[in-house]
């Protein structure tokens, strides 16, 4: 176990806790590799996200819009009829699929949006893989006036082409990625690029716990209201702490938000389940926890996934929000502390766990959100019946059918 890490929050506002530290390292992990030119702008929003983070009146916007914008608190559900079939302890679900866009990621881009307009900036900028960072990034500009420039990979944007319309319907523009593989990791470091360049009147909002500080701790704190309502909900419905939180890691930030309220509750035990793709003896997965080793990715001391020759290898998993080469640097710690522990799903896993959620409860969940699901159901069959398992349901499934129908031969 490690020494007591943070404040505990129970509490709105979300003010950040001990961690990370001064420097923005978790540990041995986070940090701010960038270049020079970079720097200036991390420190301004460093010190905007202390500010306002502890300002009444931005929090009370901010909650004001979690609460009419996005629509929480999201419920947590007794899945009743899984637990039955699972046959041990109750497995509950954080019901995040029900926001508005139908994931997390706007908990974190609502609250992104709203510090880049009280800094005075007009212009905002998001990279994204699958489309789903970019929509709920596009959505929150449109709401605030902002402009709003997406950057995504072009093999992406032809994979995606829903997902770009959205954007586009809601007045973003999409900037296609021609470097590199043409996908997230490309997008984003053209993001950077652009930040580098238009400093002085653009926000760039990152859309998962990773690269330079302070994102890691800001898109942590953004994404803590679902540890917090969950801890409370509990407490107030089931009149106990969960025994195990369960949450899929891609980047990390769904994870962190359900696990961070919870840190210093030695009793609830956390497991990221990471997408093991094909198989974790082969190269098709993005299990970088799991796999990885550490390394220095997107201005971020954390677990990767790269080759003999340093290079970030090409990631694979049915679910494109989990197909990620990096991972957040506060997993990486939550993990060599103990705190936390990490797993993989692989795709035949999470497609059978997305096919019995969808049956047995009614809930077509987000291929990312099974991987979460299929370990859950797993974990709660070797507990008692006295016992809680509460699995954060990430996002819902409408984004994938298209996958899955193709992956079973129908044609839609
Ligand atoms: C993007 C996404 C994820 C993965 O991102 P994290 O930052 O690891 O949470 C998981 N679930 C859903 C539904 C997503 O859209």
């Amino acid at each position: 176990m490690m020494a007591k890490p943070l404040e505990q929050m129970q509490h709105n506002p979300p003010i950040s806790g001990v961690w990370p530290d001064a420097t923005g390292h978790f540990g041995t992990y986070g940090g701010r590799f960038v270049s020079e030119t970079l720097m200036p702008a991390l420190e301004e929003l460093e010190i905007a996200w202390r500010h306002y983070l502890s300002d009444a009146r931005f929090i009370e916007r901010l909650d004001q819009d979690l609460a009419t914008f996005v629509g929480r608190p999201s419920p947590i559900y007794w899945a009743e009829n899984l637990t039955r079939a699972a046959g041990g302890a109750k497995i509950l679900f954080k019901r995040e699929d029900l926001n508005h866009t139908g994931a997390h990621k706007i908990n974190n881009t609502v609250g992104q949006a709203l510090l880049a307009q009280a800094m005075g900036k007009r212009r905002v900028i998001a990279e994204t893989g699958a489309g789903q960072h970019g929509v709920a990034s596009a959505t929150v500009a449109a709401r605030l006036g902002m402009e709003c420039i997406v950057y995504m990979g072009s093999d992406d944007i032809e994979r995606q082409s829903p997902n770009v319309y959205r954007m586009k319907l809601m007045g973003a523009e999409v900037v296609s990625v021609d470097t590199g593989s043409r996908t997230l990791k490309d997008a984003l470091n053209e993001a950077m690029r652009d930040w580098v360049t238009h400093v002085d009147n653009t926000f760039y909002i990152l859309g998962t716990a990773a690269g330079p500080h302070p994102y890691p701790a800001m898109v942590r704190d953004f994404n803590a209201v679902v540890g917090r309502e969950a801890r409370r909900q509990m407490l107030e419905h089931y009149g106990a702490l969960p025994d195990a939180l369960v949450a899929c890691v891609g980047g990390g930030s769904n994870a962190l938000g359900l696990f961070h309220p919870f840190i210093e509750d030695d009793s609830v035990d956390m497991i990221g389940v990471e997408a093991a793709g094909r198989g974790l003896s082969g190269d098709e997965h993005s299990a970088t926890l799991c796999a990885g080793r550490v390394g220095v990715l997107h201005g971020s001391r954390t677990y990767l996934l790269d080759d003999d020759a340093g290079q970030i290898r090409d990631t694979y998993s049915v679910s494109a929000g989990l197909d990620y080469p990096g991972v957040g640097p506060e997993h990486a710690w939550l993990k060599d502390s103990g705190r936390a522990r990490y797993v993989g799903v692989d795709d035949r896993k999470a497609m059978e766990a997305f096919h019995m959620v969808s049956r047995t409860e009614g809930i077509i969940p987000a291929l990312e959100t099974a991987h979460g699901l299929a370990y859950g159901i797993e974990l709660a069959a070797t507990m008692s019946p006295d016992q809680t398992v509460l699995i954060n349901l990430s996002g819902r499934g409408d984004k994938d059918i298209n996958t899955v129908a193709k992956l079973e031969g129908i044609s839609l």
